[in-house]
């Protein structure tokens, strides 16, 4: 540890500083997008999730231990019984710098304002195409209109960060990049493209063959609009560039083509509480045998999150080659 280190901070033993905590507070999911789930899912029962209580012990519990940004996910958090309470309660915790939310946006009309007023200070929204027959097929059950009206609401809220994602699929939506670019410049709202990751065994196309490297975007952004590398450090993957006439920021995920391990500062919290310490490993520590042991005692959550950076991972090794995914969880159990 350094001298810089005070004891309530997070360190894992290559130095990293954990102070980024992603909760999901929902395996279930309204939408069934072909990259992320099978299109037949079986959920968790409700006895073995984290309640909205429990949720918030962690989320607090991470706070103390130096923690200043935490973004509930899922599964689409916005299905989840309650949780603009859960939002308001995180939201007024003393440390938390940034309460942020990744959604799919359909149930954003409904809930934007009362989001931010709640505490929620960005919310990221995913949209993979702006045409409603391939947006339906790629989301399964996805209504486009709707998530067009969730981003407005969430543009006319106020939040000061919002950030679409987009994960790009070989054959199905390359042809959109400059489409979705467009839409971000249009909205003034930061836009990031995902590398498609293997997470979960899914049957309804090949990983190997739909996936586009960043670098492959990047390019054809590059071409209609020149990229200038912002160098900024936002503590996540994103890997951001500016275009001179316009204020949003292009962002590129790139777990397969640029490692960006050695900067990693978060972990997660799945809703059946397991604190995973890498999207790309398994090793993890069951929170909820704690949480259910001994309800209200932060300082044995505390000390059980301590005690798990000693097995955080190095870094992830995504392969390409073969269909076989390395970690057969999906993304909506990870909390993406
Ligand atoms: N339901 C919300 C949503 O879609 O934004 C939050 C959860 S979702 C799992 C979070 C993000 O993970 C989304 O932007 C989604 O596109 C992305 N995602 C899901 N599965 C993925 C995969 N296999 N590879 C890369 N990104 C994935
Ligand atoms: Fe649901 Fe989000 Fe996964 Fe799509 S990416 S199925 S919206 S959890």
């Amino acid at each position: 540890m350094s001298s810089a280190v005070t004891p309530s901070q997070l360190i894992d033993r290559f130095g990293r500083q954990i102070n980024y905590v992603r909760l999901s507070v929902t395996d279930r999911c309204d939408f069934r997008c072909v990259y992320c789930m099978a299109e037949d899912m079986t959920f968790l029962p409700r006895n073995q999730i984290l309640s909205l209580e429990q949720l918030y012990d962690v989320g607090k519990a991470f706070v103390d231990l130096g923690v200043t940004k935490i973004r509930l996910t899922g599964g689409e958090p916005l299905i989840r019984n309650n949780v603009l309470s859960l939002v308001e309660r995180l939201g007024a915790l003393e440390g938390l710098k940034e309460l942020h939310l990744t959604t799919n946006g359909a149930q954003l009309d409904k809930y934007a304002p009362a989001l931010k007023a709640a505490g929620l200070t960005g919310i990221n929204i995913s949209v993979d195409s702006l045409q409603a027959d391939k947006f339906r097929q790629l989301t399964r059950t996805g209504d486009l209109n709707r998530v067009l009206r969730g981003i407005d609401a969430a543009i006319d809220a106020g939040f000061s960060r919002i950030k679409l994602n987009a994960v790009i699929l070989r054959g199905r939506n390359d042809d959109e990049v400059l489409d979705l670019v467009e839409f971000a410049r249009h909205k003034c709202v930061d836009i990031s493209f995902i590398e498609e990751m293997p997470l979960g065994l899914i049957d309804e196309h090949s990983r190997a063959l739909s996936f586009c490297s960043s670098d492959e975007l990047r390019e054809i952004i590059d071409e209609r609009y020149p990229l200038g590398n912002s160098h900024e450090n936002t503590g996540g993957p994103s890997d951001y560039y500016r275009m001179v006439d316009s204020s949003i920021r292009v962002g590129f995920i790139s777990p397969h083509s640029h490692n960006f391990c050695h900067l990693c500062n978060r972990v997660r919290v799945t809703v059946e509480g397991r604190l995973l310490l890498c999207l790309g490993n398994e090793h993890s520590a069951d929170l909820k045998e704690v949480l259910d042991a001994y309800p209200g005692d932060s300082e044995r959550l505390q000390h059980t999150i301590r005690q798990a950076m000693a097995i955080k991972p190095e870094r992830h090794h995504f392969e390409l080659n073969d269909d076989e995914p390395q970690i057969v969880r999906f993304m909506n159990m990870t909390g993406g």
